[in-house]
């Protein structure tokens, strides 16, 4: 069926879409862009921004319980009512897209809300929420930007419960007295951080054997026994084997026979995606995968690109949206366009400690056959960690290729553990020489300067 034809159809506007499509627009091509939710996806109504305003309020409210040993007396009195409201009005603005609907139009597009799928090669069937359907042609290309939903673990029972994700978690009106978070990565960490200093009893199940295992192991470490002492129980190595719920509490049973019970009960182990039903078979690509396998272009096929999430390379906001730079300057057919390089990609997790890391662990870069050698400095260790004082856990570790003598990857953890690790990211990045890393001026006293430590203990 021949629909509507345009230059492009943008499948999914989160944040990578939202930019593409505007990339595109401005740049004077017919761009139609769709999406069934929000202009904007997970990011800025569901993920990222409300979360990290949640923090914004969680890390006053650590700060604030440190007083009594850095400045006096402190009585903190947390009221949620202040996040939910923020959360509500001035994040999401009651989660209403208005606004970016409009940045999108104003760059030339046309927005069109409703469940696309890709239908035949550079065909789109967009089913709206009348449920009509619209046809679009899309004469260069399709862009995918789908992103993902919370995966919900198939345990016994789960499904008939009404477990949180953090689709609820950021809409929440009041904070449980007691709360169980199933998985112990950055969404899990940072949402039990945030409910435990606002007052919940909060344990954290994780089937793994260490909180954020994508880190190195000292990140792991270090997030523990900071949660212990806030009070936040971390069971490791366990999973859920049934969970039931009845008169607003949740039972946990654990593999190992324990039940646990709480309040509340959120879901944070990992995303999904379903490419059957976004139809990218019809592209002739193998509808079973978990996304989309793409070039350094963003090519997954003849007319069809995809960025975000579903690539693989990372499920990050600023990945989202490198990768629509990067498929915008192909589609454009720009003589200078860049290409995918993913050896510096940074991640953070804005737990208090906040761990910032790039590029590869120590155990990836000895599984790539690296001839590693690899520094650590404690945050505590140096001046500024000693003036700190409380709440001055960290670490800066640093992960060398030897035999080039440059950084491959590197991690920053402590109380600005995020804004440290841009200088890590220039290193690795750049592959500024190790030896030069080592002649820097480091500014005293700065957490910073702990990476000069680190350097100096590389063997
Ligand atoms: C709790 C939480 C906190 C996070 N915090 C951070 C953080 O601090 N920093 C960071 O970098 N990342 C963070 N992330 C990850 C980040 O949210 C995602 O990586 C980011 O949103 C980019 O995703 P994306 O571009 O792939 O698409 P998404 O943001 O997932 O958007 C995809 C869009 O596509 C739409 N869509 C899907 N299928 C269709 C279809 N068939 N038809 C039409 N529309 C469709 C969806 O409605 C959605 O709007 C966090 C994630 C979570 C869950």
């Amino acid at each position: 069926m021949a629909g509507a034809e345009v230059d492009v159809v943008v499948v999914g506007m989160g944040p990578g879409g939202e930019d593409v499509g505007a990339r595109l627009a401005r740049a004077g091509l017919d761009v139609v862009g769709v999406d069934g939710r929000l202009v904007g996806g997970e990011c800025p109504y569901y993920a990222c921004v409300p979360t990290k305003a949640m923090i914004r309020a969680t890390d006053a409210l650590g700060e604030a319980r440190r007083v009594p040993r850095l400045a006096g007396a402190s009585d903190v009195t947390p009221d949620w009512s202040l996040v939910a409201t923020r959360i509500r009005e001035e994040i999401t603005d009651n989660w209403d897209d208005a606004a970016a609907v409009e940045r999108f139009e104003n760059a030339g597009g046309t927005f069109v809300r409703g469940w696309a799928r890709l239908t035949a090669p550079r065909e789109v069937t967009v089913t709206t929420p009348n449920g009509k359907e619209e046809v679009f042609t899309a004469r260069r290309g399709v862009v995918l930007n789908t992103g993902t939903d919370p995966a919900v673990p198939p345990i016994d029972g789960l499904a008939e419960t009404p477990y949180w994700t953090n689709r609820d978690a950021v809409t929440v009106g009041e904070v449980p007295g007691s709360l169980i978070v199933l998985g112990g990565g950055p969404v899990g960490c940072e949402l039990a951080q945030v409910f435990s200093r606002f007052g919940a009893a909060v344990t954290i199940v994780q089937h793994a054997d260490r909180l954020v295992p994508a880190d190195e192991p000292e990140a792991g470490e270090l997030l523990a026994s900071s949660f212990a002492e806030e009070g936040i129980t971390v069971r490791t190595g366990l999973s859920a084997a049934r969970v039931s719920y009845e008169t607003g509490r949740f039972e946990v049973k654990l593999d190992n026979g324990e039940t646990i019970t709480a309040d509340r009960m959120l879901v944070a182990a990992g995303r999904r995606t379903d490419m059957k039903a976004l139809g990218i078979g019809s592209f002739g690509l193998d509808d079973s995968a978990r996304g989309v396998t793409v070039d350094e272009r963003m090519r997954a096929a003849d007319g069809l690109w995809a960025i975000g999430d579903i690539t693989g390379h990372g499920a990050f906001t600023h990945m989202s949206m490198y990768q629509a730079r990067i498929a915008a300057a192909d589609i454009l057919d720009e003589d200078d366009a860049e290409i995918a390089d993913y050896r510096a990609t940074p991640r953070v997790t804005f737990t208090d400690p906040e761990i910032g890391s790039v590029g590869l662990s120590e155990a990836a870069a000895r599984d790539k056959g690296l001839n590693v050698r690899t520094g650590y400095a404690p945050l505590s260790g140096s001046t500024r960690g000693f003036i700190h004082k409380v709440g001055n856990g960290g670490f800066i570790k640093v992960v060398e290729d030897a035999d080039r003598g440059v950084l491959v990857g590197a991690t920053s953890a402590g109380p600005t553990g995020g804004e440290v690790l841009g200088a890590l990211v220039v290193a690795v990045h750049a592959e500024v020489p190790t030896k030069l890393l080592r002649q820097m001026i480091y500014a005293y006293p700065t957490f910073h300067r702990t990476i000069e430590t680190a350097l100096a203990d590389l063997h």
